[in-house]
């Protein structure tokens, strides 16, 4: 099927005026392959240079203004090339001088008692402007005064780009990609006039009408994809229905030493009608560290047995699968036939492992990534778990799918998914949420101090020790780098702790140690053979020693706040009273909020938020690779609003059919071939 073209223009790119080989080798570069790559080409932000009032101006703000000369410049010129000249302005009826570095030509252009319009940044107390654009009309002319800028590259500058779109967009024709109603509805422009705008605004409220109609149309195309795709999932004919036996589950959930909290038998109940349906399960679990969801696994798993299915469950690690298939061994006594398979179980073992899956003797495999490798073959299996989620890059998620393509799919996050991000990174799935955590559990008492108060926290966790707790040290490297030499070293912490406890009562773990020393390691605290484990973050993960109940994370401020709060989540596993000590001594602004936010909360939802906040989507823990697209205008924190409102119409759209019919067809053909710089890897 050929590309499907919502932007059609009646020549080639390469038939544009002014444009030969070597700038069209440069477009390219850019990425610019079309006629239609070019109208979206968007400028990556603007240049306001209104002119203001300079008394209204605020310190350090980057400032347009207008000035009377009152002094002949002066250029200085120093090292190699550079120079620096200065020239005094009136402006509003302040004195300020003016300094452009390497800008000498300007000296000549400037005239003594004539007016100048001048960009740069404001420094009221010293009564300055560094200046780095100079205008020399009365007033900034009107097509100046709001620029875009594109990102470019050598060989192509800013005018000749701009002059290019304009040329295409005079004689492209631009369909509308939203319908009439819609646009209506929600007071939005035509496409046409939107391109027209983000290419060449010349104010501010006409830009922002812009943006706000593309960054519906894009949220909108996303949505589409993200509903069709829950939708192609869910009806796909391969899916099953699990036919679970209920007395059977609940007399396993009666045997539990525990009653579920509300949140988990809530969450069960999700899962067992997605289970149940005729529908392919596509869904995310997500609860706060501590908050139960193994059981809920567990139960999954057993419902799954009793329906005559096999079940897997996939996570990160190796420690994590050891003790996972421990406690699940635990919970379910004779009733499961539960199998490990690790990177570590080779040969002869791991033959017999896989002739028992493939003749139905295993009912539940639990392991890391090997799990998903080719001859792993389950005889019938039924549900694929995920645990930790956001440990996995999209491409195990997909192979996951892919080698799962038939059978129910159930993800595990302890990252709570901020709200905002949740309905984009996981659109395409139903989200089950368990925001509560066991009875009886005390909120993690989480303090904040200095280096300098070392040795009282230290006392702090002795007192722990002595009630028969455990502790957590955490370090954030393994060996001191040059770069980071002030990162107290995980090794020098545990030889010092060591001294101070005694040899056998401290452990090591980390990242760089084989994998049998670290189960031995896992293994001596989780038996309270050891009191305290200095650790990397490689306990971050889903380890479990309820009777742990002390944690210090040493250089706190070098971890960010899912992480820290990962890290946290390894005390406060029992009914006794659990402590978080974060040592640090931010030096930025970001540190110290970081470090208050952590002791003012536990609440994972909302310190994901705050996180989000603090580092914008880009940057949040597992976004990158959790396939969300790259909008050009839509902001998805920002334009939270407009996301669900899209979706809601996205989905409306599609549950009704409506976005089956004829009318439709094109937009269809085109979300499905190339949905608008949208990468979905
Ligand atoms: P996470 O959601 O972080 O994976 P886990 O499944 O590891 O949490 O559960 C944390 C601890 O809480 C475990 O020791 C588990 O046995 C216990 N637990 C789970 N559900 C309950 C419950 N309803 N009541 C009491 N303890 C529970
Ligand atoms: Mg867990």
């Amino acid at each position: 099927m050929s590309k499907v073209n919502l932007i059609e223009s009646p020549f080639p790119l390469s038939q544009i005026k002014g444009l030969g080989p070597k700038r069209l080798a440069v477009l390219n570069e850019l990425n610019i392959y079309t006629v239609e790559d070019l109208i979206l080409y968007l400028p990556t932000r603007y240049e306001d240079n209104t002119v203001i009032d300079l008394n209204e101006a605020e310190d350090q703000a980057t400032v347009t203004v207008v000035g009377e000369v009152y002094s002949t410049p002066t250029v200085a010129f120093f090292g190699r090339n550079k120079s620096k000249l200065t020239v005094h302005l009136m402006v509003n009826n302040i004195a300020v001088k003016c300094t452009f570095f390497n800008q000498p030509y300007l000296k000549k252009k400037i005239e003594l008692h004539g007016t100048v319009t001048v960009k740069g940044k404001w420094d009221r107390r010293k009564q300055e402007i560094n200046g780095n654009r100079m205008f020399f009309n009365q007033q900034v002319t009107e097509s100046a005064q709001f620029e875009p800028v594109y990102r470019i590259k050598e060989g192509i500058k800013q005018k000749p780009l701009r002059d290019m779109i304009r040329q295409v967009l005079d004689q492209a024709t631009i369909h509308e990609w939203l319908s009439a109603e819609l646009r209506e509805k929600y007071k939005l422009e035509t496409l046409e006039n939107t391109i027209k705008a983000l290419h060449f605004a010349t104010d501010k409220s006409s830009l922002l009408k812009a943006r706000r109609t593309y960054a519906f149309t894009e949220l909108f195309m996303f949505e589409l994809r993200m509903q069709w795709l829950n939708r192609l999932e869910k009806t796909s004919d391969e899916a099953i229905e699990v036919d679970y036996d209920i007395n059977l589950v609940k007399h396993f959930i009666d045997s539990l030493p525990f009653e579920l909290t509300d949140a988990q038998k809530h969450s069960v109940n999700e899962i067992f009608r997605d289970l149940k349906a005729p529908i392919r399960m596509h869904r995310l679990l997500q609860g706060d560290v501590g908050s139960g969801k193994t059981v809920v696994a567990a139960i999954c798993m057993y419902a799954l047995k009793t329906a005559g299915f096999q079940s897997a469950l996939m996570v990160p690690t190796e420690i994590l699968a050891e003790q996972h298939a421990e406690s699940l061994v635990d919970i379910f006594g004779d009733r499961m036939n539960v199998a490990l398979l690790t990177g570590s179980v080779k040969g002869k073992k791991r033959q017999l492992l896989l002739d028992q899956l493939n003749n139905n003797e295993v009912d539940c495999l639990i392991g890391t990534h090997a799990l998903i490798q080719d001859d792993v073959k389950f005889n019938n299996v039924g549900l694929v778990i995920t645990d930790e989620q956001h440990r996995f890059g999209v491409n195990q998620r997909q192979l996951l799918r892919e080698k799962g393509a038939m059978t129910n799919v159930l993800f595990m996050t302890a990252t709570p998914i901020p709200r905002t991000l949740a309905i984009s990174v996981f659109g395409e799935m139903d989200v089950s949420s368990i925001k509560q955590l066991p009875k009886g559990r005390k909120a993690i008492i989480t303090s904040w101090s200095k280096h300098e108060a070392y040795e009282s926290v230290l006392n702090q966790m002795t007192a722990e020790l002595k009630k028969g707790r455990q502790a957590y040290v955490i370090c954030p490297l393994i060996e001191s780098s040059e770069h980071l030499e002030d990162v107290q070293n995980v090794v020098e912490l545990y030889e010092s702790l060591q001294a101070y406890y005694g040899t056998d009562k401290v452990g090591l773990l980390h990242g760089k140690m084989h994998s049998d020393e670290k189960d031995e390691v896992m293994q001596k605290f989780s038996n309270h053979e050891i009191d305290v484990l200095v650790s990397t973050t490689v306990v971050e993960v889903g380890v479990n020693v309820p009777n742990a109940t002390f944690m210090m994370i040493y250089d706190a401020d070098r971890f960010g706040l899912s992480t820290l709060h990962q890290l946290r989540g390894r005390v406060g596993r029992s009914e006794h009273q659990s402590y978080c000590v974060l040592i640090a001594s931010p030096k930025t602004e970001t540190g110290i909020e970081r470090m208050n936010i952590m002791t003012q909360t536990t609440d994972g939802f909302e310190l994901s938020e705050r996180d989000l906040e603090m580092r914008g989507p880009g940057d949040f823990f597992g976004v990158k690779q959790s396939g969300l697209p790259d909008f050009l205008v839509a902001n998805v924190v920002e334009d939270y609003k407009m996301l669900e409102v899209a979706r809601d119409e996205a989905a409306e759209l599609i549950q009704t059919g409506v976005f089956f019919e004829p009318q439709y067809q094109t937009l269809r053909s085109f979300i499905e071939k190339n949905l608008l710089y949208m990468s979905f890897d």
